[in-house]
């Protein structure tokens, strides 16, 4: 080895007894960190059980949502993250802290992290400021906070700060952000609060109306992830389904099969690709040739859903592909920032004070 790079090799290795490096992807659905040298170290949903008595947070992530539905009644479990945004501050402030620290477990440092967030685009400079203290407060040395689009570009390598148009469509739990990105800015973005939630509640709905079945939550998830297809598929797909007979009260198993699904969830489908296309409409006429060329990306857990990039190219008539791993795509990119923070200074929102907080 030579002699550079085991110096290159010591540095590393003293800065980091002093520092931690971790980005947070501060999802509706799913909580991730990563950690500077150590890659993703936590992926949790992004849920708190709270003791409604003491209002004392109880359990976060894993734990917390193996208690819904079977806690006593003053526990309730509670997803801080609504659409994207902090809808509870203090809670969203108690989970970040419990992550912070869950993934210091094993190697305490002496001074506090310098952490990277990543935010949905759109979002206004008041719920910044609402993440930045959260994180601040939850023992951040550092705050940098940077769009998830952005973010999750960045994750996938695609060439953001050249002046090449790329597009990024993120289906995530609570919102759908769709994003044209070139010269590292974002030209233009919508974010729209219909993504996989919003089909869990679209097939609960329908069941209902059809079956005359209630479902929880979490059985509406599983079918969409099972049998669910945006597009008709060479063999259908058929679940076996469990709930309760809203004329009986008893239990009852039915089939049910991709085309309800597909029924189910068809308004909020239409909303999201009415969406990308309005957001295509907006772009400049050279980006549009550069997106012909070189397509469109689709990331987070909702991109998954069979046949999505298929029924994309067709709607759009662009090419549409899903990026590897779609639901680390926003961590991975605040592992790449986090290499070089300096190197994407201009790309991080900044606070009013025109600078990403430091003290
Ligand atoms: P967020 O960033 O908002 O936390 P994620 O990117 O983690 O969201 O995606 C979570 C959403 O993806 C959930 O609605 C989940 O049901 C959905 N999802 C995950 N895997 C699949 C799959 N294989 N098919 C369809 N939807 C999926
Ligand atoms: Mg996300």
């Amino acid at each position: 080895m030579k002699k550079t790079n085991i110096i290159g090799k010591l540095k590393r290795k003293f800065k980091n007894l002093f520092s931690n490096d971790i980005g947070i992807d501060l999802g509706t659905a799913n909580t991730l960190v990563y950690v500077r040298g150590r890659g993703i170290v936590l992926n949790e949903p992004s849920v708190v059980a709270l003791n409604e008595k003491t209002g004392r947070v109880v359990a976060v992530g894993n734990q917390a949502q193996k208690m819904i539905g079977r806690t006593p009644s003053h526990i309730t479990a509670v997803r801080p993250l609504v659409e994207g945004v902090i809808s509870d501050f203090e809670i969203t402030e108690e989970m970040i802290a419990y992550l912070i620290n869950k993934s210091q477990e094993n190697s305490k440092k002496l001074i506090g992290p310098k952490v990277l967030v990543g935010v949905p685009s759109g979002i206004t400079n008041v719920e910044t400021r609402a993440v930045r203290d959260a994180v601040k407060n939850a023992g951040a040395k550092e705050v940098h906070i940077i769009e998830e689009p952005m973010v999750a570009a960045i994750g996938n390598r695609l060439p953001i700060k050249d002046a090449i148009g790329s597009v990024v469509i993120d289906v995530g739990g609570g919102t759908t952000d769709i994003a044209v990105i070139s010269l590292g800015g974002i030209v233009n973005s919508k974010n729209l609060r219909v993504a996989g939630d919003k089909f869990n509640e679209d097939i609960i709905q329908y069941v209902r109306n059809k079956f005359k079945i209630l479902i929880g939550e979490k059985t509406a998830e599983r079918l969409k992830i099972d049998i669910g297809s945006v597009l008709p598929l060479d063999e259908p797909l058929e679940a076996t389904m469990r709930g309760r007979d809203l004329v009986t009260g008893l239990p009852k198993e039915i089939r049910i099969n991709d085309t309800h699904i597909r029924k189910a969830i068809s308004q909020s489908l239409i909303l999201i690709l009415d969406a990308v296309r309005e957001v295509l409409e907006m772009t400049p006429p050279e980006i549009i040739s550069d997106i012909l060329n070189r397509g469109v990306f689709l990331t987070g857990g909702g991109a998954l859903i069979k046949q999505l990039d298929v029924l994309l190219s067709e709607v759009v008539k662009v090419p549409v592909y899903i990026a590897d791993d779609p639901l680390t795509s926003v961590a991975r990119g605040t592992g790449v920032v986090l290499e070089d923070i300096s190197d994407f200074q201009e790309i991080l929102i900044q606070d009013e004070d025109g600078i990403s907080l430091k003290e």
